[in-house]
């Protein structure tokens, strides 16, 4: 960055902000470009959304943005163990280290027809705001900082990365905090879904598959015998009494359960799916133990009633964990957030999700997920769509915050 055109006056020590950072001419060329490219930044959502790429299967979209980020001259671009696609931009200095990710998969599973159609202003497609908004707006920052020749004090490394939704469980964002650019990273932008908005609390969640198994046996021939889905239904009957905040938000759900063979076998096993959710990491681990305590207490009573100790047994499976966290209002990368949105002409609202960022925030690293602009629908459905209509504002809005988080 040119400091002495963007603000000779600072004193030392004292960052731009994203005001200052307006007056920067290759920065204001840059955002200038951000608009008027805004069909080639579509144009790249499109041909990204059209490459399938369920969760763990991720490989072929990152090839594609392992191309382009080489393309446009992008340092090291490298994939690491987990799939994630690493592209670096060299600041003055190493630190600020920032990294700017979109992620690359999809709920979709494999087979979907992954097919865009346009219809004026919307797309529609599945996965065309959720991610591939976020995957497009990643990439036009890149060209248009070249373009206009933006250099910074503090380095950028942009990320394509895997595993974000449902089952993937953030795994692409772990691997990169955990192994990759471990101790590495001092702010963190995810672009994830649309519009303009800033996402500062991080919702957690645990995930269960929670198994009862006995030895089941006839209905008839072997009554007398305790049933694990008798264990299983005392359990649930115990979940739904489970007392939980409203304030900070906390919500469990048992969403799915099955098991058993016929109608007339006391069944060896049954199964149910659990999901516990808040933004309060001791809120969340409060929730979690006292089901735990509620599906053992059930377990007992079923093998109490029938005066069989040990018969049923059970077995709870960690199928998601999302740790909860956040980053405050006051902190310089929200601010700058709100303030890159507020000297750009537009709003920008605080939120709260389940996002990559979550990884971030549970282990105290400055971190926002911002929107890629535009109007999204029905994220996670096949009839997904998203509205074209003044999206350049989210690339504007992500490219100034990328700017401005590279500074001292
Ligand atoms: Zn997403």
């Amino acid at each position: 960055m040119a400091l002495a055109i963007a603000g000779g006056a600072q004193a030392p020590g004292v960052s731009p902000t994203p005001a200052d950072l307006l007056k920067d001419p290759a920065v204001h060329a840059a955002l200038d470009a951000a608009k008027a490219s805004e069909r080639q930044t579509v144009e790249d959502q499109i041909r990204f959304c059209e490459i399938p790429a369920p969760s763990f299967k991720e490989e072929a979209r990152g090839r594609e943005l392992q191309r382009v980020f080489q393309q446009l001259g992008l340092q090291n671009v490298t994939v690491d163990r987990a799939g994630n696609v690493l592209g670096h931009h060299p600041g003055a200095a190493p630190r600020p280290h920032v990294v700017i990710a979109a992620h690359l998969d999809t709920v979709f599973p494999e087979g979907t027809n992954v097919k865009v159609k346009r219809e004026g202003s919307v797309l529609h497609g599945p996965g065309i705001g959720d991610d591939c908004r976020g995957l497009a707006v990643l990439v036009a920052i890149v060209r248009e900082m070249k373009n206009a020749k933006v250099q910074t004090p503090g380095s950028i490394t942009f990320v394509a990365n895997v595993g974000e939704e449902g089952l993937g469980d953030l795994r692409g964002v772990k691997e990169l905090f955990n192994n990759t650019l471990k101790d590495q990273i001092d702010r963190f932008v995810s672009i994830d879904g649309t519009g303009v908005h800033v996402t500062n609390v991080a919702v957690g969640s645990h995930r269960y598959r929670v198994t009862f198994k006995g030895p089941g046996g006839h209905s008839f021939g072997a009554f007398g015998m305790a049933n694990p889905m008798g264990a299983m239904g005392r359990a649930i009957a115990r979940i739904q009494e489970v007392q939980v905040p409203r304030q900070p938000k906390t919500t469990f759900n048992v969403g799915r359960i099955g098991g058993g063979t016929s109608v007339n076998s006391i069944p060896s096993e049954g199964w149910m799916e659990l999901d516990m959710r808040s933004s309060d990491p001791a809120s969340l681990s409060a929730v979690d133990a006292n089901i735990q305590k509620a599906i053992d207490a059930a377990v007992t009573e079923e093998n109490a009633r029938w005066g069989k100790p040990g018969t049923i047994t059970v077995a709870k499976e960690l199928v998601g964990d999302r740790p909860a966290g956040s980053t405050p209002e006051s902190s310089p990368i929200v601010r700058s957030a709100l303030a890159a949105a507020t000297v750009l002409g537009f709003t920008a609202n605080l939120g709260e999700g389940s996002t990559d960022s979550n990884i971030p925030m549970s282990l105290k690293v400055p971190a926002v997920t911002i929107g890629g602009g535009g109007r999204g629908r029905d994220a996670h459905a096949l009839t997904e769509s998203f509205d074209t209509t003044d999206a350049w504002m989210g690339t504007q809005h992500a490219l100034l915050l990328t700017v401005a988080l590279a500074q001292p």
